[in-house]
């Protein structure tokens, strides 16, 4: 019954998670406010689960900007970034 153990965390603590990483794409773009940045800094610095994930998320955001500097991502990996983030949720 572990399956169960893992779905049944706090609920508030899940939901600053969930913001964090919708925010987290616009942070990585420099596209939030000082302030709105400064939240999603500071969750992150505070919870090692976002830490993880913004790992990722920050990796993924510089190979894509590597790979296509001027244009949007590929459908191909946006759709693995989209597959990635399910997964870690
Ligand atoms: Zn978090």
């Amino acid at each position: 019954m572990s399956d169960t153990a893992m779905w049944s965390h706090e609920h508030d603590e899940m939901d600053e998670c969930v913001r964090a990483l919708e925010a987290v794409h616009a942070f990585l773009h420099h596209e939030l406010a000082d302030a709105d940045a400064d939240v999603i800094r500071v969750h992150l610095h505070a919870c090692e689960r976002c830490m993880e994930n913004f790992d990722i998320e920050s990796t993924i955001t510089e190979m894509i900007e590597r790979s296509q500097p001027a244009q949007r991502a590929p459908a191909g990996l946006a759709a693995r970034v989209r597959v990635i983030r399910r997964t870690l949720r």
